[in-house]
């Protein structure tokens, strides 16, 4: 159908943080989308890269869940299910599993649902959301808040996250509550409150532009932030000098003015290395360390026990690199730091975060245009999701929830009492505490913790001995294999909903298709589920409860769903009407209590399980360009699947050749923890001791080797390094 026959609905894309907007154009009379094509934005300029463009099909996948589910009598107890996913695929699918090849009952590659589906009979939304209501009630009523907790998701819109919050603070007294952030920026959003008072980017990606110099650390922005990563490219054409640091090459440290390929886990010696030489060399701005910082002289103290000859014995990285980057970084004029969750996925996640924010203050670097700190933020609401209070230590806008004063503003603001006064468990510390018989409840919208968390063996443990657990998701995930009742839920083509960017531009989502069967909008199901609670809800549309977050988040002050317009809006923003709001923050202070940028000095230590002779590679996970997180949207889409349709493992070619194997032959990857069968892949991008796995395999999970240490402050595992062997099979 031409164009010209096509309604276009402008929309935003759901999958990485870039949040880039685009036109779905739809054909009406079959009541599908014909194609996507990107839109003018400020972040994006119309461009989209390959998930944005063909990654929407899966919408109307035959799988999509139509009709509430409870799991029956016979079907205890839960772990049963959810045996296959152990690796035994061979790194291969099962010939119905190939969307487009069959597009019948399991197109997606995903769970099995003729195995699993038996298990559960359909129910009436009336008869389910009883159901919920009265076994988590009864949880709550015998176990108290600790016993009830909830995983939302960075999928969901702002409101809906809002919405989630709000009900298991308000209802079940818990702040119990939390997201995909935990397993993403959680350190990097520790380390930046503590030193600068706030989560969120001081300045845009877009703000490359400006600077004369760019660090991209610990992040693969052309595979994770593609539209981002064109505006670096675009970027270094002009003059902008990148600085590509990173264990794994990529396509980024070819169009690097310096590669550094560092040893996975050293970041803090390495970045302790280049600030010790930017002082030696007296590179630091002494006006803005005196006027805008504390704690310098520790820092100093600190860093001066790292010469660049004792970071390079740590790091692998030659003395005279570091010092080069000292120069290039310190004689600049503006600079940004990019970094990804290669600094963030570690137990020393916030100490590396730390080192991060330090070397932009020590040089002046923060509230400038050109300058900056920005977090490549993972998911395209995960920002926004954060910001509204879907974590277990903050309410929205990052307000402490263990500060009697806030506390008592939202009960006000709420109509409630009694909220909960400590911080809450985070994703990681709520799998321990249902082992240890803590929380027996748990309410997961949107989340997949089966695949996403580490050490999925434990998960399956903890899983399966919960009392009750209900999952809300539009796919029967592997998480939905343990749960007693399952919702199905809209896709975002089915619904409004606004999204906050890795750039703090809070845009609007529109619905573009009509769900399927019976499926409802998140925040429909859980204002009908508050209801059934006692709660006196009554949104009538998300712009309603767009107005309450704005009510109690001062950061989102002077926006409303409408002015948000086409382009969405940066926050923060003092005329919205006129302006697309603030690029550079922290011009004048930072939002800490005394307006300095705290200085928190970092050591060096090493990962928790190092290689050893049974274990001696070192194991990095992480996403590839085609899919998405646990692949249960992108694997149901026909152009990223075939294009990526298999697990593999990424190996040097002399640890490939020393072991004997040969691209393309399939190979066991065991750690302490597990084993999976995948293919292999000899890349020289790979350094030579070191293996990538992409986590969105079911067939050959990842998350099956990693190890669930986790980082003390930000509580994030260590995704990014645990000890494995790769063999013949
Ligand atoms: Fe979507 Fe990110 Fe690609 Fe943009 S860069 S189209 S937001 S996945």
């Amino acid at each position: 159908r031409p164009r010209a026959e096509l309604e276009q609905v402008e929309s935003v894309c759901p999958y990485c943080g870039v949040g880039c907007a685009l036109t779905y154009n739809v054909d009406r009379e079959r009541g599908a989308i014909s194609f996507a094509e990107g839109r003018d934005q400020p972040g994006s300029q119309g461009r989209l890269c390959v998930k944005g463009r063909y990654g929407w099909d899966y919408a109307a996948s035959p799988q999509r869940l139509t009709v509430p589910l409870i799991r029956r009598e016979e079907s205890y107890p839960k772990g049963a299910l959810s045996a296959d996913v152990r690796g035994e695929g061979n790194g291969k699918r099962r010939k119905d599993d190939r969307p487009g090849k069959d597009r019948g009952r399991k197109p997606g590659g995903l769970v099995d649902y003729d195995e699993v589906l038996p298990h559960f009979r359909e129910a009436t939304w009336d008869e389910a959301l009883d159901l919920v209501a009265r076994r988590l009630s009864g949880i709550h009523a015998d176990g108290g808040p600790g016993a009830i907790a909830g995983f939302g998701s960075a999928k969901c819109s702002n409101e809906e996250a809002y919405l989630f919050q709000k009900l298991l603070r308000t209802r079940f007294r818990t702040n119990n509550i939390d997201h995909c952030t935990r397993l993403c920026h959680a350190s990097s959003v520790a380390a930046l409150f503590e030193g600068i008072g706030s989560g969120a980017v001081s300045t845009t990606y877009g703000d490359v532009v400006n600077a004369d110099v760019v660090i991209i650390t610990g992040s693969n922005p052309t595979a994770n932030h593609p539209v981002a990563s064109s505006f670096f490219k675009q970027a270094r054409r002009k003059g902008t000098k990148i600085i590509y640091i990173d264990p794994r090459a990529s396509t980024v440290s070819e169009h690097a003015d310096v590669f550094c390929q560092l040893k996975p886990g050293t970041d803090v010696a390495f970045y302790n290395g280049v600030m010790h030489e930017v002082i030696r060399l007296g590179l630091f701005d002494r006006e803005f360390i005196a006027n805008r910082t504390s704690n310098y002289d520790e820092l100093a103290r600190t860093v001066a026990d790292y010469p660049p000859e004792r970071a390079a014995q740590i790091t692998g990285v030659p003395a005279e690199q570091i010092t080069e980057v000292a120069k290039l970084w310190g004689g600049a004029g503006a600079g940004i730091i990019y970094w990804g969750m290669g600094i963030s996925q570690h137990t020393t996640g916030t100490d590396n975060a730390r080192c991060l924010i330090a070397m932009c203050a020590i040089t002046g670097n923060v509230g400038k245009p050109g300058s900056g700190l920005h977090p490549l933020r993972g998911q395209n609401n995960v920002q926004g999701a954060s910001d509204v209070g879907l974590i277990p230590m903050f309410y929205p806008d990052y307000q402490k929830a263990d500060d009697p004063g806030v506390r008592e503003r939202f009960e006000q603001a709420w109509g409630v009492t009694g909220l909960d006064p400590d911080r809450g468990l985070t994703v990681t510390e709520i799998i321990g505490s249902i082992l240890a018989g803590g929380v027996r409840g748990m309410y997961m919208l949107g989340e997949n913790p089966f695949l996403s968390d580490p050490n999925i063996n434990k998960v399956r443990k903890a899983l399966s001995t919960l009392d009750f657990l209900v999952v809300q998701d539009i796919f029967l995930t592997e998480t939905a294999e343990f749960a007693d009742v399952i919702l199905p839920a809209t896709s975002y083509l089915e619904k409004d909903g606004s999204y906050t960017n890795t750039d703090r531009r809070v845009q609007r989502g529109r619905k573009v298709l009509d769900p399927p069967g019976q499926a409802r909008a998140d925040w429909e199901i859980v204002q009908d589920l508050a209801q059934r609670l006692g709660l006196d809800w009554h949104y009538a549309h998300p712009g309603e409860v767009f107005d309450e977050m704005v009510a109690v988040m001062p950061s989102y002050a002077n926006l409303s769903y409408d002015n948000l317009g086409l382009s969405g809006k940066l926050y923060p923003n003092d005329d919205p009407e006129h302006s697309d709001g603030t690029v550079v923050m922290f011009d004048e202070s930072f939002n800490t209590d005394d307006g300095l940028a705290h200085l928190v000095p970092a050591e060096w230590l090493p990962a928790k399980e190092l290689p050893d002779a049974e274990f001696p590679l070192v194991l990095n996970t992480g996403r590839l360009l085609e899919h998405w997180h646990t692949g249960s949207m992108t694997r149901r889409s026909y152009a990223l699947d075939a294009i990526s349709p298999e697990a593999e493992v990424y190996m040097h070619p002399k640890d490939a050749a020393d072991r004997g194997l040969t691209h393309g032959e399939i190979v066991r990857a065991r750690s302490r923890r597990g084993e999976i069968e995948l293919k292999l892949r000899v890349s020289h991008r790979e350094a030579l001791g070191n293996c990538f796995i992409a986590f969105h395999f079911r067939e050959a999970a990842a998350n099956l080797l990693t190890i669930d240490e986790i980082d003390p402050t930000g509580k994030i595992p260590e995704f990014k390094f645990c000890a494995v062997q790769v063999e013949a099979i």
